[in-house]
């Protein structure tokens, strides 16, 4: 019987560990455990089909973004129970990465437990790094206050649009920044754990000279339920795999540039130079812009304030309504397009081994 599409998802970060480990076992898929040195009950968990010295690999990785992790992870979930992983191309390994930032995922946070945002943690940590946009000092006082005030950010905000247009204000907040460990967007100030076994995880692969695709799984930007490919570099390929639904780079509805340190920076700087390098995110909307900027305004202002229990779990759940809704329409939007996706991917791979 088909499986309804909500019932892939979990509520929790250990049950979608366990959901995730145990759909694994059945493909009988080569399993990698990481425990966070801070605490070694959670983990990262890396699960292998298909090839043994593939010559060509798919990373599906979820929970980067901690908050996010149920989706990436239901549509895991779905994958390892799809036929399609039984008859893979000769050549092909499907890497799955699960729950990236184990500490967000159980904590239902974006940052880990640094504070950092690990989509801006993959620089090279020796070059220097990023200089602030020009109105991020003014922006982070607006929004991490002394006093919570939602409303009174939100004029502030405004007037910040009213004098420089909301694409400053956009690449204002997501250009990351690397001077406030307590701020949004914070960027770190080294080389993350996350992001070293991550980028071990890919550097296993380091002699694959064939095709090398990343599809990271993210929620809270675009149309509710729509998954958007968003990538930061030009996807020719990708646009014949997955169609028109790919937007071509002057008709983005939602931008990803302008962003530093990125998991698919960390990515293309690790894979062979020979191969045929692809990575992109797979981004789920959610909410209203607004209402997901203020569940990670309020989530950052009680975690840098140290607010009581009641308004870390007011945050909670905010970032759970923006980042991991329960309604069903939206579980089913997201497992069927999250296959569809794959599915796609793998199709196109095998066409080009
Ligand atoms: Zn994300």
């Amino acid at each position: 019987m088909e499986n309804d599409a909500s019932s892939y998802f979990s509520e929790s970060y250990s049950s979608a560990r366990q959901c995730f480990l145990e759909a694994a076992a059945d493909l009988r898929g080569l399993h990698r455990s990481y425990s966070l040195p801070q605490d070694n009950s959670l983990t990262f968990d890396e699960i292998t089909i298909g090839a043994n010295k593939p010559t060509s690999v798919l990373f599906v990785n979820s929970g980067l973004h901690g908050a996010e992790l149920l989706a990436g992870s239901a549509i895991q979930n779905k994958m390892l129970k799809h036929p399609i992983m039984h008859a893979l191309p000769e050549g092909l390994a499907v890497v799955f990465g699960h729950a990236l930032n184990p500490y967000g995922c159980y904590y239902g946070r974006r940052v880990n437990e640094n504070n950092v945002d690990l989509n801006r943690n993959f620089l090279d940590w020796e070059q220097i790094i990023p200089s602030p946009h020009a109105l991020n000092a003014r922006l982070h006082s607006i929004i991490n206050p002394d006093v919570w005030n939602w409303k009174e950010s939100l004029k502030g905000v405004d007037e910040i649009v009213q004098e420089h247009g909301v694409g400053q204000l956009q690449a204002a907040l997501q250009r990351g920044q690397y001077i406030d460990p307590n701020g949004i967007f914070y960027g770190g100030a080294q080389s993350e754990w996350s992001n070293d076994i991550f980028i071990e995880m890919v550097d296993r692969h380091k002699s694959v000279t064939g095709h090398i695709v990343l599809i990271d799984i993210h929620t809270g930007l675009g149309g509710r339920g729509q998954g958007t490919i968003l990538s930061g570099h030009k996807t020719a390929l990708g646009r014949e795999w997955w169609g028109l639904d790919v937007p071509s780079e002057d008709k983005k509805p939602i931008t990803a540039e302008g962003i530093t340190g990125t998991i698919g920076c960390g990515f293309r700087q690790s894979v062979n130079p020979k191969a045929t390098t692809m990575s992109v995110c797979l981004e789920f909307g959610t909410v209203k812009l607004f209402e997901a900027f203020e569940a990670l305004a309020y989530d950052n202002w009680v975690h840098a304030h140290n607010r009581p229990e009641n308004e870390v779990l007011k945050a909670n759940n905010m970032m759970c309504e923006s980042f991991s809704p329960r309604d069903k329409v939206w579980k089913r939007d997201v497992v069927n397009r999250g296959e569809e996706v794959i599915v796609q991917t793998i199709e196109g791979l095998s066409s080009v081994m």
